[in-house]
């Protein structure tokens, strides 16, 4: 006793239980900025003759970081953009809803999955983030993270997936 009953009536359990069941695999990739590089300068600057000095070390990004590859596989709800939009149409998805495209969908995806947290925000439209979905890469063009009825602020992401086209290689 005692025990807070939230759990009872809360629905985030009920959509990680119905995208266990029903949801397609798809495989998260972002990569988030990690440390700074030793390279940078107290300027912000990267420095490429460190970097010639220092050959063994890993090398950082153009804003002098040592991006770190996050991946890992999730269940979701894909389906295609133009049979389900978005519940919450004012929120920011004109992006999506204003020119969608062939090839378009729309995912719903949870805040959070085995123990691991999906950000959708600030997403790279240089193709360094991207969703594997059905052996193609999309980008997110735009993102709404729905909160429960309960006050939750975390219940789900609805997600705006644009195919990457095959770029030649
Ligand atoms: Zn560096």
């Amino acid at each position: 006793m005692g025990e807070c009953d939230r759990g009872v009536t809360a629905t985030i359990p009920q959509l990680i239980a119905t995208l266990e069941a029903m949801g397609s695999d798809v495989t998260y990739h972002r990569e988030d900025d990690g440390a700074a590089c030793p390279c940078r300068s107290p300027e912000g600057f990267r420095d490429p003759v460190w970097h010639r000095a220092h050959p063994l070390e890993p090398v950082c990004n153009e804003q002098g970081f040592l991006t770190v590859a996050v991946e890992f596989t999730v269940k979701a709800s894909i389906q295609p953009a133009v049979t389900r939009s978005f519940s919450r149409p004012d929120q920011r998805t004109d992006v999506l809803l204003a020119d969608i495209q062939k090839n378009d969908k729309i995912g719903v995806f949870p805040v959070e999955w085995n123990g691991k947290t999906l950000n959708f925000l600030d997403w790279s439209e240089a193709g360094e983030d991207y969703i594997l979905y059905d052996d193609h890469r999309y980008m997110v063009v735009a993102a709404d993270k729905v909160p429960d009825i309960d006050g939750d602020p975390n219940h789900h992401w609805e997600v705006g997936l644009r195919l990457v086209r095959d770029r030649s290689l």
